[in-house]
């Protein structure tokens, strides 16, 4: 419990979602030594009991917060980053004020990755563990459109900003039929169905259409979470079409093999190329192409390679596309001076600081759609940086 925060702030959080198999168990000695990461010391496991079992005791405490010493920080979006930066910024007793787009804190693990996964008791935690030591926190701010972020620095008096906005941008496949009802985005369909509710369907204010036959399209870690909410939600059949093999797949071996026990129904090498609808407009088909593995590509992974003529038909009612997230632009375009590179991300040096003096970010919107411990690690760095240029204002 004690050593464990030394790297990890969010030990309850990451015991669950990380892919502890390549990042912790892969590098352990015992596993190295019987030479298989499974007997590994299960450290993921280790970090969510000792987590679990402090919280549960109501034991945690609240972090030591230096006195205060008058200097500002706005951090922008209040997922993994942003936390970890508030509470590192916090510590050294800055004044930290968190704004957040949504009327829930917490990122993505609130509205993204779905209760079954993680229980958002233990997001809601953290986001209590902030508040106690002094965060404020700003919900229904939407930074670059409440106001801009020169404002906070020029008007606000904020001394330093970190923006931790995240990739929530949804990428779509571009093919025809996509805008028929009955196709949405993984992060449309996760935020309706987590943040507002939507499997209550008698008192939520935006239910989820009523899906019987669905197809999700992707292999990553969101596919399945998209995937096992479709089935929680109601529907007979979840069809998963992904243009590679398992072994190519993105996703966690741990998501997959949840997905497949669930009953969701594999289909690799294959993917959408047409979505077919009725007179209404709505889905009823997906027409998908076989594909076979090629050459490796840029990634290092197998290229897919069409197979001509192997077109075929799925009858399905909905859509989910879960191919990746590209970076929320409003922040980029709002902010003069701000440099981003040709995916629209953040470009920042090794202490997290942008093109801007004062203006620092990390995470997603700094490395693309990754993970929740590579968003922490950034955030560590980036408050470390805003600690010592605060020092030496
Ligand atoms: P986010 O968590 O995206 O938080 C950004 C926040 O900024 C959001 O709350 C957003 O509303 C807010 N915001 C955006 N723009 C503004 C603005 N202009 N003003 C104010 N606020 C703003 N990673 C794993 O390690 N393991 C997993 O199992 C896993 N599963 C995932 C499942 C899903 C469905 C998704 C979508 C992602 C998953 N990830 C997983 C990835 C991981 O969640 C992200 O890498 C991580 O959350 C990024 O953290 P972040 O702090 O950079 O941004």
């Amino acid at each position: 419990v004690s050593v464990i925060p030394e790297n990890s702030l969010l030990p309850a959080v990451c015991g669950r979602v990380c892919p502890q198999e390549t990042q912790c168990q892969a590098p352990c000695t015992l596993g190295k030594a019987l030479k298989d990461t499974d007997k590994a010391v299960a450290i993921g496991r280790v970090e969510r009991y000792v987590a679990d079992l402090q919280r549960e005791s109501g034991k945690q405490g609240v972090p030591e917060v230096k006195p205060a010493t008058g200097k500002k920080v706005a951090v922008i979006g209040s997922g993994p980053a942003s936390i970890t930066v508030a509470a590192d910024i916090r510590r050294e007793g800055h004044d930290v004020t968190m704004f957040e787009a949504f009327h829930k804190p917490g990122g993505v693990l609130i509205y993204g990755i779905p209760e079954f996964r993680l229980p958002k008791t233990i997001v809601q935690n953290e986001i209590d563990n902030l508040i106690n030591m002094g965060v404020r926190l700003e919900t229904n701010f939407v930074v670059g459109r409440t106001r801009k972020l020169n404002d906070l620095i020029e008007k606000d008096g904020f001394n330093a900003v970190f923006v931790g906005t995240g990739a929530g941008l949804p990428k779509f496949m571009n093919i025809p039929g996509e805008n028929l009802v009955g196709v949405f985005s993984a992060n449309e369909y996760l935020t309706r169905a987590n943040l507002m509710k939507a499997y209550d369907t008698e008192h939520a204010h935006t239910p989820l259409y009523n899906s019987k036959k669905v197809a999700v399209l992707g292999g990553g870690n969101v596919a399945m979470d998209a995937a096992r909410m479709a089935l929680r939600l109601g529907a007979a059949e979840v069809h998963l079409v992904y243009r590679r093999t398992e072994k190519e797949m993105p996703a966690r071996v741990e998501e997959v093999g949840h997905a497949r026990e669930e009953g969701v129904i594999f289909h690799m090498l294959q993917n959408a190329v047409r979505i077919l609808g009725d007179a209404n407009d709505c889905v009823t088909q997906l027409e998908c192409l076989r594909y076979e593995l090629g050459e490796p590509d840029a990634s290092g992974r197998r290229s897919p390679v069409p197979i001509a003529g192997s077109e075929f038909l799925m009858e399905i009612d909905t859509v989910i596309v879960a191919i990746g997230n590209g970076s929320n632009p409003l922040i980029s375009q709002t902010t003069a001076g701000l440099q981003v590179n040709r995916w629209g991300n953040i470009i920042v040096d090794e202490n997290g600081k942008s093109s801007i003096d004062g203006i620092y970010a990390g995470g997603d919107i700094v490395l693309g759609a990754a993970t929740v411990i590579l968003a922490m690690g950034e955030g560590r760095r980036a408050a470390a940086s805003i600690n010592a240029r605060l020092a030496g204002l």
